[in-house]
């Protein structure tokens, strides 16, 4: 049986891990990204992870990189924000040059939504939708079994769904954007803010989890989401409003795709039923077309850490099968398929 090397670029670790075709995980290690040193030498690092793992059974190598590989040559276009490097990054040309691999790289939010619908959450849905709640807001689509990427590999900006018309502006420079309200970065703000302008003698499990007054710049997310679980008032109240303007950008999306089932991943979904009960009661009532939301699903991821190394794995699996447009498909095969768009449009 053969298997491939999938890669998990990260921001603090770069982790790999070798995979079979059913999704078992066969070995696994990582090494420190150090994203200040450029990205040719985090290839290289990569390469020397790849190196590692490789045994004579691996065929290919899967990269899920925060940027965006070009649907053509494998070139990060856009390269990942944290990690230093030109504009254009012959990614996959290089990690295959020092490995002696084919290789073949998607976005991140791509592969955690494939790894979902493969192994995870998503098992046996038709059309499924991955919200990961972070820092900021990312996602994926994963339709009969394959990534959608749209017309240029850039879909699934979730975060930038905008849920209000004159609203908070967002570094990507929109206006109103879901990721400014419903983030755990937006969500740590607005409780830091809440609680300084807190009247004096208010008791809320906030100050106490940050360690009083002097320690209210500490107040993140998850203490949030700690302080909700135990039942402290404002910490609920903070939560409410998180997951009512969350519910506002899934409905729209929810609208948008008629999917089958909606998964909720990243780090905040370790606060779990908290805030998926919070956003289904929320789509009960409201924010998404009534016989759409009849026929999905809101559900937590399953996979964790793994949704983006098993989405990697099958992403390489299924280019070597042929079945999937990837990062790194033949030339041949992308001019063929120009070439009939542009007959179609004569
Ligand atoms: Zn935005």
């Amino acid at each position: 049986m053969t298997d491939v090397i999938a890669v998990d670029l990260g921001g603090t670790n770069i982790r790999a891990a070798r995979v079979d075709a059913g999704g078992k995980i066969l070995a696994r290690d990582k090494i420190a990204t150090l994203a200040d040193e450029g990205l040719k030498a985090v290839v290289g690092r990569i390469a020397v992870l790849v190196n590692k793992l490789k045994k004579a059974s691996t065929v290919a190598v899967g990269v899920g990189t925060p940027g965006v590989p070009d649907p053509e040559t494998g070139i990060m276009r856009l390269p990942a924000v944290n990690i230093a490097a030109s504009e254009e990054y012959p990614l996959t040309g290089e990690i295959s040059r020092l490995t002696s691999l084919p290789v073949f790289a998607d976005n991140d939010g791509n592969l955690a939504a494939l790894g979902e619908a493969w192994l995870g959450a998503g098992v046996g849905e038709h059309v499924v939708l991955i919200f990961t709640l972070g820092t900021g807001i990312g996602g994926g689509v994963v339709i009969d079994g394959k990534v959608y990427h749209g017309h240029h590999n850039m879909v699934a900006e979730f975060g930038h769904v905008s849920i209000c018309y004159s609203g908070r502006p967002c570094p990507c420079g929109g206006t109103g954007c879901v990721e400014a309200y419903a983030s755990a970065a937006a969500l740590g703000r607005d409780a830091r803010d809440t609680v300084r302008k807190l009247p004096a003698g208010h008791t809320t499990a906030l100050l106490k989890l940050c360690g009083g007054p002097a320690g209210v710049d500490k107040v993140d997310a998850k203490m949030v989401c700690d302080a909700a679980r135990d039942g402290d008032e404002l910490a609920c109240k903070l939560l409410d409003q998180c997951c009512d303007w969350l519910a506002c950008g899934i409905g729209s999306l929810i609208n948008a795709f008629n999917p089958s089932c909606v998964i909720i991943g990243g780090g905040m979904a370790l606060a779990g039923e908290l805030i998926t009960s919070r956003v289904t009661r929320i789509l009960d009532k409201g924010r998404v077309f009534g016989p759409i939301w009849k026929d999905c699903t809101l559900r937590l991821a399953r996979l964790g850490d793994d949704a983006g190394l098993l989405g990697a794995a099958r992403m390489a699996h299924q280019a070597l099968e042929g079945t999937q447009e990837h990062a790194a498909a033949p030339r041949s095969a992308r001019k063929s398929r120009a070439g009939r768009r542009k007959r179609g449009k004569r």
